[in-house]
């Protein structure tokens, strides 16, 4: 440890450690832009000079190492006149139009001219014009009179997703960002950069021009595309999810998630093909009932038949409290033992960086709970063909879209009943007696434990009925710091869907059972003492980042 002095503060700190990264610790900003904690040193944009005695020159924060009795100022005259130099340097050729730029709002350069810029340009000549519209690849375009070229992007793809696609041509104020000849910014991590370029340079071809940063509200939440269970942002607008964004997780994701994960997870919300209310198959048609009659349906047809003929699928992509519900419910009021489940494992689908084979959020959930012993097709092989010998009549299906398996589909001919919690519509929804409305992840509070055995919390940042009726009134503070002045409902989409544990809780209530849980939490205060991996964890503990499993599984994962 060496003696180090920044702005009157005496620290004992680590040899070696950088001034920028020993300044960030101790609460103190030293404006950047090239730098990047999880990046390469590239010391290019200048914004970082500090002063330090006994040096002549100002030095560069993010490429000096601490040394013994160092003494560093970040404030002084000299330090902030520096600062205005390059400010009203980068600010030369960039075209200022934070009207129509999507950066707007969450920029550096535009934060930075306000607290560091001279707040006038002395620049009469012609400003350099590049080209405003540039394709990198099929998610990201470039604006590149915008770019300072600080090049994190570029080393972005060269040290975080091992795909060298980027460079820069030419030179001095003619320097321009682009890719390889014959490649794309095409990685599954491509949309990356956006989130970690200062500028609005680089911009979502999904996103671009669909709102202001400031229209929307950001929900801590996580993503439900893998077993990672990457840590991100929702942002929301009119009761819409516009983007998704990561969040930092040093435990989980660091700084990133994939593309895959950012896209594809969230557009069912919205979709036209949403089930947004209960149906029960009358005269051979679906029709659309209220709740207390389909799940008056469900504890009557429960009801009928004996333990071993009734069967459950549970899924991965179900909560925490979802499954404990299921379980015990399985259990105590159907008495089944009939339980399977659906795996959704890609094999060789992986990397090194986030992306898991398995690609539902919450399959060492499943084995925490003691749904089933491994996550495989075995208790559903052994299920399908109870049923194929008319052994099994009655089947509830949670949150799985069984018939897009072939096997699977030729069974569900042969139930008497078929029982469904869904989403949106799909293969199974036609060949169903009684359709729960279920809340999709952005809609539900509740908990996912991803494949290191981390419990982590996701919250809702959509609003249905049900979410607006609850006690915790969740959606409705959200949507009224952002949503104000808009049709909160947004598109009229008026979803009348529950959380699978909330629909389980009124069945076994029907059918005589105490279940008397309020909201997800008191389901996972119930959990938490009855299953040993859970033992002591409560929200509280989880937070925001997620805690782990007392003693998490090894899973076991067969294709
Ligand atoms: S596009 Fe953005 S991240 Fe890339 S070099 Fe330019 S300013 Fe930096
Ligand atoms: S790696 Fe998995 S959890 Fe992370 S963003 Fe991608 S799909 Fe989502």
């Amino acid at each position: 440890m060496i003696t180090f002095v920044i702005d009157g503060k005496s620290l004992e700190v680590q040899e070696g450690r950088t001034i920028i990264e020993i300044a960030r610790e101790h609460g103190i900003d030293i404006p950047h832009f090239c730098w990047h904690p999880k990046l390469s040193v590239s010391g290019n944009c200048r914004m970082c000079l500090v002063e330090v005695d006994r040096s002549p020159k100002l030095v560069i924060a993010c490429a000096t190492q601490a040394t013994e009795g160092m003494v560093v100022h970040t404030n002084t005259e000299r330090v902030l006149s520096a600062r205005k130099s390059v400010m009203e340097f980068l600010l030369i050729n960039h075209p200022l139009d934070c009207p129509i730029c999507d950066e707007a709002g969450e920029c550096k350069l535009q934060d930075y001219a306000y607290a560091h810029g001279i707040g006038y340009s002395r620049f009469d000549e012609d400003k350099v014009h590049k080209p405003k519209r540039v394709e990198l690849g099929p998610h990201v375009l470039l604006d590149t009179e915008r770019c300072i070229m600080c090049s994190r992007c570029v080393r972005f793809c060269d040290e975080i997703a091992h795909k060298p696609q980027l460079t820069f041509t030419d030179r001095s104020d003619r320097v321009e960002l682009t890719t390889f000849p014959g490649e794309q910014l095409d990685n599954p991590y491509s949309m990356n950069v956006i989130d970690i370029c200062p500028v609005g340079a680089l911009t979502s071809r999904e996103f671009r021009f669909r709102a202001r940063v400031w229209e929307m509200s950001a929900t801590e939440t996580i993503c439900p595309g893998c077993a990672r269970g990457c840590n991100m942002y929702t942002w929301v607008r009119n009761n819409e999810i516009l983007r998704q964004t990561p969040r930092y997780n040093p435990a989980v994701n660091e700084h990133w998630m994939c593309d895959h994960g950012r896209l594809t997870t969230f557009p069912h919300v919205n979709a036209e093909t949403r089930i947004k209310s209960p149906f029960i198959r009358k005269e051979g048609e679906l029709v659309e009932v209220a709740w207390d009659e389909a799940i008056a349906r469900a504890a009557s047809e429960f009801r009928v038949y004996r333990k071993n003929e009734i069967g459950v699928i549970a899924s991965a992509h179900a909560t925490n409290e979802d499954l404990y519900l299921l379980h015990k419910f399985s259990r105590d009021v159907l008495g089944t033992k009939h339980l399977a489940v659906v795996p959704h494992v890609v094999p060789g689908d992986e990397d090194q960086l986030l992306i898991r084979p398995d690609k539902a959020p919450n399959a060492h959930g499943l084995l925490s709970l003691g749904i089933v012993d491994a996550y495989d097709r075995t208790a559903l092989d052994a299920l399908v063909k109870r049923i194929h010998e008319g052994q099994i009549r009655a089947l509830y299906v949670v949150e799985e879209d069984v018939c897009a398996i072939p096997e699977v589909a030729a069974a569900m001919t042969k139930l008497d009943f078929l029982a469904l919690h869904a989403t949106t519509e799909n293969e199974t929804t036609p060949q169903a007696d009684l359709i729960f409305a279920a809340s999709t992840f952005a809609e539900r509070n509740g908990s996912y434990t991803n494949f290191q055995g981390r419990v982590q919390r996701i919250r809702p940042s959509v609003a249905t009925l049900d979410l607006d009726r609850s006690l915790d009134g969740f959606a409705m503070s959200r949507l009224d710091r952002a949503g104000t002045a808009f049709d909160r409902w947004g598109r009229g989409q008026k979803r009348d869907a529950r959380p699978t544990w909330k629909i389980i809780a009124g069945i076994a209530s029907v059918m005589g059972f105490k279940y008397k849980y309020q909201t997800a939490e008191d389901v996972f205060h119930e959990l938490s003492s009855a299953v040993p991996g859970f033992r002591g964890l409560d929200y509280r503990k989880i937070g925001t980042t997620g805690t782990m499993l007392n003693a998490p599984k090894e899973m076991t994962v067969r294709t």
